[in-house]
C-alpha cells in the first residue's frame, strides 16, 4: 500500500512513520507512507500555498492551485483509490473503516491547516472525507497519522502474529479483555488462575466473558441489536 500524505507542515509526520510497527511495515515492503510538502508545488517567489478567506473573517485558506498541482503529480504515477480529505466534518473514522480502506492499494491524504482548505479542492478533488472525532484540531497531520497507522496495522504480515490485529477492541464488535503478564502475582496482587491453566478453551471462554463484561460497563451502545449467545 502507498500513502501520500499531502501537508504544509512535514516535520509533524516524520516521527509518527519512522519507529515500531509501521517503520517495520515499511522495511518489510508492505506499506510505504510518503510525506508530500504543499509548498513544494506553489508557484512564485513567495512559495504562497494559503490566503485570506473571501469575504473576510480571521484565519487563512489553503489555496486551490498548489493542492492540484500536487494530486495531479501524484496521479500521474498511480491510480488512487482515494483522494481524502482531514476534516471535523468528515464521516467519523472507526475501526470498520480502517478495515475497508485497509484493502486499497493507494491513498492521498490532505491535512487542511489554519481555516481549512478551499471548498472548491472537497467538491472536485476529493473522494472521501474523514474526523477523528469530534473535536477541533489545528491541522489535519495527527488526524492522518492516526488513520494510517489504523490501516496500516491490518495489512496481513504487517503485524508478527497475524491473529492479533483480529483480538483488538472493535474487531468483533466488543472491547478487548484485560491481558497479564509476568510475574503472576506482584506485591499480593495476582493474575487469575484461569490464564494460569494452560486451558486453552477455558481462556477463550473467559476471554470472551471478560470482553462482553467490559463492553457492557463502558460502551453498551456497542451491544445494541447484537446477540451474544
Ligand atoms: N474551520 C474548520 C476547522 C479547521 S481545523 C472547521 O471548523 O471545520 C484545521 C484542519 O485540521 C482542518 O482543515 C482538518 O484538516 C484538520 N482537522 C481538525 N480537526 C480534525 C478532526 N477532528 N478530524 C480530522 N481532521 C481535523
Amino acid at each position: 500500500m502507498h500513502v501520500d500524505i499531502i501537508t504544509v507542515v512535514p516535520g509533524l509526520l516524520e516521527g509518527p512513520f519512522s519507529h515500531s510497527i509501521l517503520q517495520r511495515a515499511e522495511d518489510k515492503g508492505l506499506a510505504k507512507v510518503r510525506i508530500h510538502n504543499l509548498r513544494d508545488y506553489a508557484t512564485g517567489k513567495q512559495k504562497q500555498v494559503d490566503d485570506y478567506a473571501f469575504g473576510g473573517g480571521a484565519g487563512m485558506v489553503l489555496m486551490i492551485e498548489p493542492v492540484l498541482r500536487c494530486i495531479n503529480a501524484l496521479k500521474a504515477q498511480r491510480t488512487y483509490d482515494e483522494v481524502i480529505y482531514m476534516s471535523p466534518d468528515g464521516e467519523v473514522f472507526d475501526q470498520k473503516m480502517a478495515n475497508s480502506l485497509s484493502l486499497n492499494e493507494n491513498l492521498i491524504i490532505l491535512c487542511g491547516h489554519y481555516k481549512g482548505v478551499d471548498e472548491r479542492v472537497r467538491q472536485h478533488l476529493i473522494t472521501k472525507e474523514i474526523s477523528i472525532g469530534d473535536y477541533v484540531l489545528s491541522g489535519g497531520e495527527l488526524a492522518a497519522a492516526v488513520v494510517t497507522d489504523a490501516v496500516i496495522r491490518l495489512i496481513p504480515g504487517v503485524l508478527n502474529d497475524e491473529t492479533s490485529a483480529l483480538t483488538d477492541s472493535f474487531q468483533d464488535g466488543l472491547l478487548a479483555p484485560p491481558v497479564y503478564t509476568r510475574p503472576a502475582e506482584y506485591e499480593g496482587m495476582k493474575v487469575p488462575e484461569i490464564l494460569l491453566s494452560g486451558h486453552g478453551a477455558k481462556i477463550e471462554n473467559w476471554r470472551f466473558e471478560e470482553s462482553v463484561r467490559r463492553t457492557k460497563e463502558r460502551r453498551p451502545d456497542l451491544l445494541e441489536g447484537k446477540n451474544l449467545e
